[in-house]
């Protein structure tokens, strides 16, 4: 037998399909071998995890939490993770922007004293 050593994955939901599965574990698909796609050969671009991280950190925020928990190439405790990583992040975000915007009004009222109409 010539099995490849990796996992095959779903072709229809991208799972990892346990060796020597016949049917996906996850969705029910067949899994032939013709159907066997390595995951870097046809992937989904939203399941890439660059593109989750992207998303999740410079695009979207919390929102794309969805990304995160439907993508079958994140384990679960690291989907744990990225959404707590997620959520710190925006707190962060949200208090680095209400300093920024308090600092910019104390520099506007700085700059207005300056001024002697
Ligand atoms: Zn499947």
């Amino acid at each position: 037998m010539d099995e490849p050593v990796t996992s095959r994955i779903c072709f229809m939901c991208e799972a990892v399909a346990a060796p020597g599965a016949n049917y996906c574990g996850q969705c029910g698909a067949p899994l032939n071998r013709t159907h066997a796609i390595p995951a870097s050969q046809n992937p989904k671009w939203y399941h890439n995890v660059w593109v989750v991280l992207f998303m999740l950190f410079f695009v979207l925020g919390p929102f794309a939490l969805p990304l995160v928990w439907k993508n079958p190439r994140l384990s679960r405790g690291i989907q744990i993770a990225l959404t707590l990583v997620a959520v710190v992040y925006t707190v962060l975000l949200i208090q680095l922007t209400m300093r920024m915007l308090q600092a910019v009004g104390d520099s506007m009222n700085a700059f207005n004293s300056t001024l002697n109409f």
